[in-house]
């Protein structure tokens, strides 16, 4: 084993807390570096047989079963995964004995050759990542897309060459523990009170995004929501300011105006495109196609290649995605949608009245603001799941028609029946789905099986 530290971080023996995706990726890439890596994870390695065997490959020795500070002993590096909260004992213990702890975005980062472009933002990161993506490959670049988003920085970082470009999804939890984090480009969405089981105040959460900025400078550009007052009243740092909008119009940056997306770009408007033609669907998406169209601004990309990209790109899996027609009726999975400000917004992104199918883990949040939302933008409502009774007594007085289903199937049976001849059945929970399913992605990929088994059995 190698005795110099890494390059990439100034550590011989660190220690990966969380042994899944972006855990596995640092260890790789730590290894790849000459470091003698210890992994542990509470989980056992029964519960990790795919993670555990991934290691054993690598030559990585895991500690499966603990995450106790004992394991600190020797190491000089905590390096820990965006789903350990920055108040593990494990890091706490670090901070105590002067073991510097950093998150693998940190490491990623450290390890990148190519620009990074960071979105970060209470809803919309995955979508705006991933569309920013979707334009810089238009204009010709190669491009990874990586946060939250299937891979880890760490997996990717280090190959994508510098006159590529890194996409970055970063959550909160990563940017708490940063030391050096410098995109050179990086967009703030929105801030609204969300995770505050694990950021205990709104000026907590804000304050730990603040720090995507703190270390940019001079040739490095950032990103605000010139709409959200939360938002602009965060920003920092020494980059130059880019904003979007779909009520001003910024001096730099992306807005919309008389129908149409605008460039503000060294001192000049420039009409884009009809927002109409705008392939995703919904006043959020068009700020976030603001938000991706003002973070790939510097790049200067090719006006035709940013169009072309906006008129095709359909969107990420479960937000608000088609997924197929049964006769006239159109089916829509949006099973991303786990809170009621997400299905709000669902509700929104439809020009007719749809037929809802919601429900599901029922985490004491309050339904009935949305009631009055309902009337004019769902037409008939089907009930899912342990959230049912509390959705339908919330909205009994909306003066929509509301049913209970008991199974996935049978909700799709009904909404189908409700929307005929030509409506739109519009999956969007606004609940957790473990009541149910796996995950959400379990309850999208289910609902799209349903709906096509519909299909099968009309046709047949
Ligand atoms: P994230 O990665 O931040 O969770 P996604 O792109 O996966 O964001 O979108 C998650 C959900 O957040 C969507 O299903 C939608 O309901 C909501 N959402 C997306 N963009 C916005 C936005 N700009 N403003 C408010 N809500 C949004």
């Amino acid at each position: 084993m190698s005795a110099s530290p890494s390059p990439v971080v100034p550590a011989r023996r660190p220690l990966v807390l969380g042994l899944a995706r972006s855990g596995l990726a640092a260890a790789r890439l730590l290894r790849r570096q000459g470091a003698e890596v210890l992994g542990c994870d509470r989980r056992r390695a029964e519960e990790a047989a795919e993670w555990a065997r991934a290691l054993d490959e690598l030559g990585v020795r895991a500690e499966w079963g603990r995450d106790d500070p004992e394991l600190l002993e020797g190491r000089d590096l905590l390096v820990v995964s965006p789903g350990v909260p920055a108040g593990h004992p494990l890091v706490r213990a670090a901070r105590e004995s002067g073991v510097p702890a950093l998150s693998e975005l940190e490491v990623g980062f450290r390890a990148a050759r190519a620009p990074l472009l960071a979105v970060t933002g209470t809803n919309g990161k995955s979508t705006t990542a991933d569309l920013a993506g979707a334009l810089a490959r238009a204009g010709g670049r190669e491009v990874e897309v990586c946060g939250n988003i299937g891979r880890a920085l760490c997996e990717v970082a280090e190959q994508v060459p510098p006159e590529g470009l890194l996409v970055v999804e970063v959550s909160s939890f990563q940017l708490e523990l940063v030391e050096r984090f410098r995109p050179w480009a990086a967009a703030w969405l929105n801030l609204t009170p969300d995770h505050l089981d694990r950021h205990p105040t709104l000026e907590e959460y804000g304050g730990i995004k603040q720090r995507l900025f703190a270390h940019q400078g001079p040739g490095d550009y950032a990103v605000w929501n010139a709409d959200d007052p939360e938002v602009m009243k965060r920003r920092g740092g020494g980059a130059a300011w880019l904003h979007f909008s779909a009520r001003s119009r910024p001096q730099e940056g992306a807005f919309a105006a008389e129908g149409a997306l605008h460039l503000a770009w060294r001192g000049r408007w420039e009409p884009l495109m009809p927002a109409g033609e705008l392939r995703l669907r919904g006043p959020h998406n068009r700020m976030n196609a603001l938000a991706a169209l003002a973070l790939t601004l510097p790049l200067e990309l090719p006006r035709d290649a940013l169009r072309r990209a906006l008129r095709t790109y359909a969107g990420l899996e479960h937000r608000l995605e088609s997924c197929g027609r049964v006769g006239g009726v159109e089916f829509v999975n949006d099973s991303k949608a786990t809170n009621v400000g997400s299905l709000e917004v669902a509700l929104a992104s439809f020009e007719r009245p749809v037929v809802l199918i919601a429900g599901g883990r029922d985490k004491g949040q309050d339904f009935a603001p949305l009631a009055p939302r309902l009337r004019g933008r769902a037409r008939h409502v089907v009930l899912i799941g342990e959230g049912a009774l509390a959705m339908s007594k919330a909205w009994e007085r909306s003066g929509v028609p509301i049913e209970r289903a008991h199974t996935l199937a049978d909700a799709v049976q009904r909404a189908f029946q409700a929307a005929q001849p030509a409506g739109t059945v519009l999956l969007s929970p606004g609940c957790a789905s473990f009541d149910m399913f796996r995950d959400y992605e379990d309850r999208g990929r289910r609902f799209k099986a349903e709906v096509r088994k519909l299909g099968e059995g009309v046709r047949a």
